[in-house]
This record gives C-alpha cells, structure tokens and sequence, in this order.
C-alpha cells in the first residue's frame, strides 16, 4: 500500500498555546525583553507548532506566514513599501516595524481594518507613484531555513501581489485618481526576485495567497490577474507556484487560476460552488490542495460527508492534498484544553490542532479506509451526538421560531406616526443630545471586574461598585444637560461575550483566544444549541439608572446580528435560524425593560456591515434574514417606544437600503471622521428616519471644540431635515479618558444648542 496523500494547512496561529507571544512582544514594548530574546522566543513557538503540525501528520509545514504583528504589514516590509515617516521615526528595522503597526510617540500607524469578512485586522499599506518597492526576502528565508534545518518539508507563504495592490491604499500625498494597481509590474519585478531568493534557498513550493480574487472584482483586475501569473510562472529560477484563494466562491478568477503557468492551487472546498467548479473542469496538470476542512468554525467535520467530497475531486484532479480551507490562524489552538466544556459538547469542537487531525485521516482514509477507521468512527460518533443531543435540540424554541409570523416583525405604526409620539412623549427638544452607551472603563471598574474574577471580592460589592458608577455617569450627563442619558454600561466586560454569558445555547471557552489584531486576542463566545434567554438580563442595571434621573435612560442591547457575528456559529442549522433564535431572546428583553417603563431602547448592530457576504450575489440573502432578526428582536414594542440602533466603523453606501428595513426610529453612525460626508449619502439615499451622524470622532484622544461640532452638525442639519437629526458621538466612549469625555461632550451640547437656536 502506498500511502501518497499528503495532507496540509495553509497558515497555523501565531500566538503559541498560551499567548506568549503576545507576552514577549507586550514586553519587548516596555523595554522588558530586548530584541534577542523575543526572536528567541518566537523561534521556540515557530519550532513547537512545526513539531506539532508534523508529529500529527502534516507533510508540508507553511512558513512565512508566522508574524509578529500581521501578515499584510509584513508583505510590505518584504517588498520595501515603507513609508519615509516610519523610517524616520525609530532607529532601527523591528521598531520601524512596529511604528509602522501601532505607531509611536513621532508618528501615526498605518490604518488598520478588517481581513475580508473575517474578524481579523490587517494593516493597510500605502502606496503612491513614487513608491519604489525593493526586495527583501530576509525573514522568508529565515523562517524557510529553520524549518527544514528541523527537518520539515516547508513551504514558505506569501500574501500575493494582487491581493497586496487591492488591500493597499493611496497615500495622502498620491495624486487624486492614483490607482495602486498601477505598480502592478514593478511589483511583479521584486516578487520574482523574491521566488528567486526562496529557490536558492531550496523551496520547492511557495504559496502565494491571492484572496482578494473572490470578491466581485473588474474585468481590468482579472486581466492584471492574468498578466501577475503569466510573469510569475514565466520567471526563470522559481520554486513551484501554489496559488491560494479562501473565503468565497472563485466564479471567473477559477478560469484565471486554472489556466495560469502555475503548479497548484489551493482552493476553499468549503464552497459548494468551487467544488462544483473543479468537478465540471477538472485540474489536470496541477496540484490541488483540496480546502474541505472549514478554517473558519469551530465544529468537528463530518468526515464521511468531508471525504465523500474528497473522493470525488481525486477523481478530477492528478495530485490531490487534502487541507485547511484557509489558514487557521481565524480559529483558536486546542479544543481538547478546554476541560470546563464537558466531554460530550467538547467532542464536536474542533479547533487548529483537532483540524489538524481531521485533515490527516481525510488524507490516510483516501488511500486506505481501513487505517482511518478508528478516526472516521469518533467523527461518527461525534456528529450523531451533536445531532440528536437535546442540547441542541430546544423544542419550546424551535416552536417559537415556527410560529413567528409577519407581523411580528414590523410596528404597527409607520415611522411617520410613531416618531412624533415619541418626541412629545419623551419632551425632547429639536436635535436631541445623546450618546452611544459606553462611558469610560475607569480603572476602579476594571479592577473591580478584576477582583471578581479572582475572587477577592463577592458578587454583592462588585454590583454596588458597579452602581456607583452608573450614579457617577448619570449625574455627569445630568450636569452636562443631555437629553437622553446611558446607564454606561460599566458591568459590560464586551458587548457580545456580556449577553453570551447569560443566554441559554451560548458557550464560552477558557483558553480558546483568536488573534483579532497585533497582540490583541479575542475569545469569541460559541453558539452550540438553541438560544434563548433564561431571564432578563439588563433590566436591573436600566432600572436603577432611571431611579436616578427624570430625563429618559436608554436601554441597551446588542443586536442579532452582531451576537452573531462576533460569535462562533453553529453549522448544524441555516444561520437565519439561529439569528432569528437570538432575536427572540432580545425581543424578550425588549419587552421587559418596556414593562419596567424604558422608553429608549437601543439595540446596537455595529457588525450589520462587516459582514456583508464578500459576492454580491450571496447578499440579498444575508440583509434579509439580518433585517429581519433586527425587527423581530425590537418590533414588539408600542408605537410611543423609541427604538434606537447604533453602527461604526462601516461604509455605509451598499447598505442604505437595509438600514432602512431595520425600521429603527433613530439610527446613530460614524461621520465625523469622514467631515460628515455622510449627511449628503443619507439624504441622497432618501433616509427619512432619525438619524445621528457622529459629530465627535472618539477614536481620537482629541477634544473637538463647540465650533469643530457646530460645524458638523450644521451640514448634518444642511443636508438632512433638522427634525430627523439628533446629536451624538460616534460610538462608545469605553475607550476614552474621563477628562477627554466631559469638556468633549459639554462642547457637544452646547454646539447643539447654538444650532438649535439658529434655526
Ligand atoms: N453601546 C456600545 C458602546 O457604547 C456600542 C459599541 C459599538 O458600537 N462597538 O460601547
Ligand atoms: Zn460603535
């Protein structure tokens, strides 16, 4: 028997299985580990995971895609795109590095901003005419060479010149019209000089990763597509090209690829569409690295399902390797450490190091069924005990879900006739002052929380600690003269992972940490069964900040959609099932903090944009079953209650249309970065619902004077109909300092009222 499958991964976790890297790099930052002993440490993670990887029976390692802070950052160092004022800011390459990341006391860093519809950030590069790129391969080759030094087949991975010009930006000083696709050939230049370098070092493969091919791109970038790939196989001393794409449906840039002089390419299998795709064209002539284990859940696979899939494509293709359908850096490391999860539910988890495994027996089932029984056999048991397990299984749920009807997710009334109600009824003046929710995490908060945690403090002091501070943030907004007050949300550790705690069908993991950005880490809350909510959760906390005040207190939720999509999902249903489970449990709050007299309900869908499906095509579906869990968690409630909802960091352009159908009455949004070039989209867009388009950028420590927001707020007000517009910052102000806040929001307020008395 000849055991020739191989099986492989394209990108492993960086952080190591206690975070520390994070730790080391943390450190390096203070001035505590000097920059020997953090390579140190990084090599010894790098050498761990190999280990790891091979000793579970992955034959080719990826290289190179290991980073200290992100793998884009990276590709721009390799190529040289660093701008002047990083050089300029630190004296030596790994802090231009990080000055370049995170920036430093000389300069601003890059922007940072979402990898795809993934909740990982890259840096964004910046690219201008004058950009000369240069190749430097150094890290590459080094991280190549320890690898095989240890004995493994590796294959280093590049982000790819496509995807690099697509995610790059113009710099400030790039004529208007400059297209960062236009360094397309001089890239090309360094990439392959770069393969060159990575041959002499003695790389069979490299993979180049080339993601940006599965979004809905122009005619002209699928041709540059054609020109990249034609140069790079073309080059004369290279190793063997993979060409990698994940997250999407290939569509046209499949024919791109599989036509290319390229060697391999590694395609998501996860995607009904290219496996469909590949068994209609077949893949003679290339490698084809098979992605049917999913790298973005965190479920086992159903590896009978998996390697029917398999068989079939082995049909089709004449050197198959089974793997990851992208790197499994957007999963956490090892499912078997979380011992708090019960045995039952922790066997249908699978994390980076249980997908490891799943590929492995794909890869030996193919070519000997027999010799992965005993795997195939626990993948069974696995997914009949998830699927007929009654924790998954709520049947009140599920029969509350059956018997949703229509009108249960719209008002009674029209916007029209309800939002007059409301104002009168709340007695808000023209252009209402108001914020987001979160007031600043003081220290005495986070230590509080902290002590809790450790347990040197009871649940009963914690709670008064947190009480004192809703008295604090209620007087100052009382003070301050706002209209509608925030209880601050003080005993919010997150805005998912606080609701997740306390719904039914949510887990949370111990060590389960995903890299979110440079050495931040998340630990995204897992939804496994049924949701619903077992009792109320906030309305205690709403309570006692309206027993404080006359003027109105919001109430605050996180909407369907972001419960979601900062969560991990279950495979096992349509997601619109499990968004509409999560609506039913919001709605169930909803309709308690209005029996408890809450008159503002905000129900915050900051996500409602991130993750807009990357194909067009895919998005009619998603807005519809996010649009309509937005109304079926807030529609309940009487004409009089105002329902409020909150987005950032978006670009709201594709998706007027849906915030619309959310039916909110009030919709506060990021503007003030942008000079509230906003204003003029909504009105263009027809939007006719109130509307507060930030006018204070919190993400700055800076304080905007009255004049800086009166001027915001007098386009808003030019644009939109003074009625419609309320008063707001951004977004949460969790982040900022207590002295930035106040004189902050009391410019606020009076900026509104000097507007007010204008008009
Ligand atoms: N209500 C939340 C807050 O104020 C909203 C946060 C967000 O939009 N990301 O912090
Ligand atoms: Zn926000």
């Amino acid at each position: 028997m000849t055991n020739s499958t191989t099986a492989t991964v394209l990108g492993w976790p960086r952080q190591g299985p206690k975070r520390e890297l994070k730790r080391a790099i943390e450190a390096y930052w203070a001035g505590r580990v000097p920059a020997d002993e953090l390579h140190d440490i990084a090599a010894g993670l790098r050498a761990d995971a190999w280990k790891q990887l091979s000793d579970n029976g992955i034959d080719e390692i990826p290289t190179g895609d290991f980073s200290y802070y992100d793998h884009v950052l990276d590709t721009a160092w390799m190529v040289g795109a660093v701008p002047q004022r990083f050089r300029a800011a630190a004296d030596n390459d790994l802090d231009v590095y990080f000055a370049m990341a995170r920036g430093n006391d000389k300069v601003a860093p890059l922007e940072m901003t979402k990898w795809f519809d993934t909740n990982y950030h890259y840096l964004v590069p910046e690219l201008a005419p004058a950009t000369t790129f240069t190749a430097n391969a150094a890290r590459q080759v080094e991280l190549f060479t320890q690898a095989t030094d240890a004995g493994h087949t590796a294959r280093p991975v590049l982000v790819g010149p496509l995807t690099f010009l697509l995610l790059s930006k113009p710099a400030v000083d790039a004529p208007a019209g400059f297209d960062p696709l236009s360094l397309l050939d001089p890239l090309l230049d360094v990439y392959v000089d770069i393969l060159s370098t990575l041959h002499d070092a003695g790389a069979q493969w490299v993979q180049i990763d080339e993601p940006a091919l599965v979004l809905d791109q122009p005619v002209a970038v699928l041709d540059a597509a054609r020109h990249a790939l034609d140069r790079l196989g073309s080059a004369t001393k290279r190793p063997k090209l993979l060409i990698a794409s994940y997250f999407a449906a290939l569509q046209d840039a499949f024919e791109v690829f599989a036509e290319a002089p390229v060697d391999g390419l590694a395609i998501d299998c996860t995607v009904p569409a290219n496996v469909t795709e590949i068994l209609e064209h077949g893949l003679r002539e290339k490698r084809l690295i098979a992605g049917v284990i999913d790298g973005r859940n965190v479920w086992a696979a159903d590896l009978d399902d998996r390697l029917a899939i398999v068989r079939r494509l082995a049909g089709r293709v004449d050197d198959l390797v089974v793997g990851s359908s992208c790197s499994l850096l957007h999963v956490p490391l090892d499912a078997s450490k979380e011992t708090a999860i019960d045995e039952e539910v922790r066997s249908w988890l699978a994390f980076a190091r249980e997908k490891v495994l799943e590929i492995r027996t794909l890869a030996t089932a193919l070519d000997d069924e027999t010799a992965a029984t005993p795997a195939l056999d626990a993948s069974r048991r696995a997914v009949a005990s998830r699927q007929a397990s009654a924790r998954t299984h709520d049947d009140a749920v599920r029969a509350r879900v059956a018997a949703v009807r229509d009108a249960d997710t719209h008002r009674v009334a029209a916007f029209d006739q309800r939002y007059p109600q409301q104002q009168e009824s709340l007695g808000l003046p023209l252009l209402p002052t108001t914020t987001i929710g979160s007031f600043p995490q003081t220290d005495s908060v986070r230590k509080a929380r902290a002590s809790l945690r450790r347990g040197e403090i009871d649940r009963a002091t914690y709670e008064s600690a947190m009480r004192d501070e809703i008295a604090t943030v209620i007087s100052l907004q009382e003070e301050l003269g706002l209209d509608v007050l925030v209880h601050g949300e003080p005993e919010r550790n997150d805005m998912v992972q606080y609701f997740a705690e306390q719904l039914d069908g949510y887990l949370s993991t111990t060590h389960g940490w995903v890299q979110s950005y440079g050495t931040r880490c998340v630990r995204p809350p897992i939804i496994f069964g049924d949701v619903s909510r077992p009792e109320p959760m906030t309305v205690r906390w709403w309570q006692y900040a309206q027993s404080l005040t006359k003027r109105p207190v919001k109430g605050m939720l996180t909407g369907p959609v972001t419960m979601l999509a900062w969560s991990f999902v279950r495979d096992d249903q349509p997601i619109g099932d499990t968004a509409r489970q999560v609506a039913l449990a919001l709605r169930d709050e909803v309709r308690d903090l209005e029996a408890a007299g809450c008159r503002v309900i905000q129900v915050d869908e900051p996500a409602l944009r991130e993750t807009l499906p990357l194909r067009t095509t895919d998005r009619p579906a998603y807005l519809e079953w996010a649009t309509e869990s937005f109304r079926l968690a807030t529609s309940s409630v009487a004409d009089v209650t105002q329902v409020h909802t909150h987005m950032c960091y978006a670009d709201f352009g594709d998706i007027f249309t849906a915030i619309d159908d959310l039916d909110a009455d009030v919709i506060s949004l990021e503007a003030a970065r942008s000079g509230m070039s906003l204003a003029d989209e909504l009105q263009k867009s027809g939007y006719a619902k109130g509307v507060g388009p930030g006018v204070y950028d919190i993400h700055s420590p800076r304080v905007p004077s009255t004049d800086e927001v009166r001027t915001l707020l007098e386009k808003a007000v030019g644009a939109l109909a003074a009625g419609q517009v309320w008063v707001n910052p951004d977004c949460g102000l969790k982040t900022r300092r207590p002295d930035e806040v106040r004189p902050a929001l009391a410019n606020l307020v009076s900026a509104a009222a000097a507007v007010r008395a204008s008009i």
